[in-house]
């Protein structure tokens, strides 16, 4: 019998998609309204191809630099104008420029600070940067993150910087054994979501779930999990 790392790269993704589907009618949801972002830091460049063979459109990088090296050489194996590469990872200022160079959507936005530079780089490149904000959810040891006690005042400056899109928001929050008890961090995230909506933020997307916990994302609202083990093993 395989076990669960045993399966292949398309067996996993098909598995992880079927239970996205699941989990999303069993919410009441359009499973079209959840994008999976297969996580491919660590991964090499061969999986990577097999992934995206398979139906994966939606990649995501945790270092800039690891993603450089893995995007250029990418860039002369397939040109598909529908991947994108989405940053997950933490992004120091100083990587603004190369990050905006390199990623379709940033998922990482912490601070004013960082939006500001974010935004100057893609100024100087031309480009309307996609972001999200990262939420440290109060009662998280979380090293990253805005803080949720004053995340409105943190929406309402990054949202009218002209070089970047606010999408919405993403959280990483702690690991539990039991993905039941992160259930309350994702409905805190999708309630901070709707109270920036009734402020007249637009924040459509929200990026919650990996691989152990992704179900009951999607039941709270997800409509980005970022997967990576169970589909790289
Ligand atoms: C690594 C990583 C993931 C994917 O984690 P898995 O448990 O392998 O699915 C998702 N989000 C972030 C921010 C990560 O760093």
């Amino acid at each position: 019998m395989l076990g669960f790392y045993a399966m292949t790269i398309p067996e996993n993704l098909a598995a992880v998609l079927e239970r996205i589907r699941s989990s999303a009618v069993r919410a009441g949801r359009d499973p079209r309204g959840i994008k999976l972002v297969a996580v491919t830091k660590t991964v090499g460049l061969p999986d990577i191809v097999e992934a995206i063979n398979r139906g994966a459109t939606i990649l995501g990088e945790s270092r800039v630099q690891e993603a450089q090296k893995k995007i250029s050489n990418f860039k002369f194996q397939i040109s598909n104008p529908e991947i994108e590469w989405h940053l997950i990872g933490h992004l120091q200022k100083n990587k603004a420029r190369h990050a905006v160079g390199l990623f379709d959507l940033i998922h990482t936005v912490d601070s004013v600070g960082l939006a500001e530079e974010i935004g100057r780089q893609a100024a100087k490149a031309g480009k309307s940067q996609r972001v999200l904000v990262q939420v440290k959810l109060s009662g998280e040891e979380a090293k990253h993150g805005a803080a949720e006690r004053d995340l409105m005042e943190t929406l309402g400056k990054i949202s009218v910087m002209k070089d970047l899109k606010l999408e919405g928001l993403m959280t990483i929050p702690p690991y539990f054994e039991d993905p039941g008890l992160v259930r309350p961090y994702f409905r805190r995230l999708r309630e901070l979501r709707d109270e920036g909506s009734r402020q007249g933020f637009d924040l459509p997307e929200l990026s919650m779930g990996m691989s152990n916990d992704f179900e009951v994302a999607v039941e709270e609202g997800a409509t980005m999990v970022r997967i990576g083990s169970a589909i790289f093993g």
